[in-house]
């Protein structure tokens, strides 16, 4: 899970490394005292989950009210549905270089790269000349040696007490890595001042996905999403897309459900939704459908095999969502696994036919959704 900017800041200082003074606003009535509260020149950040802001101009300085008040407007209408800005003090900078820590699926330790040349081309930096990348590996059962961060000192060419500072952002990143559980802790540009202090200028976390329960401090938000239907999803911990074709998937495990997307694209539909209420959410039909049925779609297709996850279950919570949200779309159904002779009289009672054969279901509703039946 990608946090914002504002949030990763928030980890940073939590850690002990050095930020600009920011305030978050949501509206543009907020903009006059965030900007008082900083001082002007400042900079203004939308928050969005994607990088390359800079470049996309969504990352601004003003050096008035009047045009704070205009770039702020400018940014919450634009096309990246900016919802939330960050007010920030400009930094007089000198240098910006680049620091991060992520996880080198390779050797499976923890790696610092660092780059004395940071900021908005470092991409293309790291494809044209990879050798100014310095890259450290920690061992993680191990920890963090005084080696590893003089090696990142040494590589990057620093001296002085700018060394030093960097140094303890080093230490402070990789605590962060840790303490949040991140795939990715990165500080692209830190700035380096012209009064030599090194201060994270921008901020980057991934926070694995396994460990949000172990992270509360992040929880879900509705600014993540696009949709208010994906983030309830989500919410739920239902595994939820939405596309813009007609067949709606409500389907049990994710090798089963993507092999289905597989399958109907093979036999010329289009996917509308890919919902998953398999494992844990095998009881959660009533709460699939009513989510799945938000989105338009031409036919719902239930395809689950079940072991632990068991279908007599799932059968009925399916039975029970057609009586709850009664859907005006027919209904394809090859729900498979523990429990199935159970299963298949549940839906026969209801007035469904259950299907027995992935491919029979799949070509079936595709021919609905084309209105071939
Ligand atoms: P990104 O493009 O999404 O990575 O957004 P950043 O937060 O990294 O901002 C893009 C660029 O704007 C940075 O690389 C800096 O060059 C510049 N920038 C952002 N904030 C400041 C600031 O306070 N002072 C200066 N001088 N430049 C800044
Ligand atoms: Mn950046």
């Amino acid at each position: 899970m990608n946090v914002f900017e504002y949030q990763a800041k928030e980890a940073f200082r939590d850690n002990g490394i050095p930020t600009p003074r920011g305030v978050v606003i949501k509206s543009i009535e907020e903009v006059e005292s965030a900007v008082n509260e900083i001082s002007l020149p400042c900079v203004i950040k939308s928050q969005i989950l994607r990088g390359g802001r800079g470049k996309l101009g969504l990352i601004k300085f003003v050096k008035t009210m009047e045009e704070a008040q205009k770039v702020a407007k400018e940014l919450f209408a634009s096309e990246y549905n900016v919802q939330i800005l960050l007010i920030e003090e400009a930094v007089q900078m000198d240098k910006e270089v680049y620091l991060a820590v992520t996880v080198d699926p390779v050797t499976s330790k923890a790696m610092f790269i660092a780059c004395a040349e940071g900021g908005v081309e470092i991409e293309i930096l790291a494809k044209e000349t990879p050798e100014k990348l310095i890259t450290v590996q920690v061992d993680l059962a191990e920890g963090l040696g005084a080696y590893h961060i003089n090696n990142l000192i040494f590589g990057l060419g620093l001296t002085g007490d700018i060394a030093k500072q960097f140094g303890a952002m080093a230490r402070n990143l990789y605590k962060t890595f840790r303490a949040c559980d991140a795939n990715l802790a990165e500080i692209n540009p830190v700035f380096i001042t012209k009064d030599e202090k090194v201060i994270a200028g921008d901020g980057k976390l991934i926070i694995d996905d396994n460990s949000i329960p172990r992270q509360p401090k992040f929880p879900l938000m509705r600014e993540y999403f696009d949709t208010q239907v994906e983030y309830e999803a989500n919410v739920e911990g239902l595994p939820f897309l939405q596309f813009d074709g007609d067949i709606c998937l409500m389907c049990a495990g994710a090798g089963l459900t993507t092999t289905v997307y597989d399958l109907v694209s093979d036999f010329g539909g289009t996917v509308a939704t890919y919902a998953e209420f398999g494992g844990p959410n095998y009881t959660k039909a009533v709460r699939t459908m009513e989510l799945v049925l938000q989105h338009p779609s031409k036919v719902i297709l239930v395809i689950t095999f079940g072991t632990i996850a068991r279908a007599d279950v799932m059968a009925q919570g399916l039975v029970d969502a057609i009586k709850i949200h009664k859907p005006s779309i027919p209904i394809v159904t090859c729900i498979r696994g523990t429990g199935e002779e159970e299963a298949f009289k549940i839906l026969r009672d209801a007035g469904i036919e259950p299907l027995t054969n992935t491919e029979e279901a799949v070509q079936r509703a595709v021919d609905i959704a084309a209105g071939r039946v």
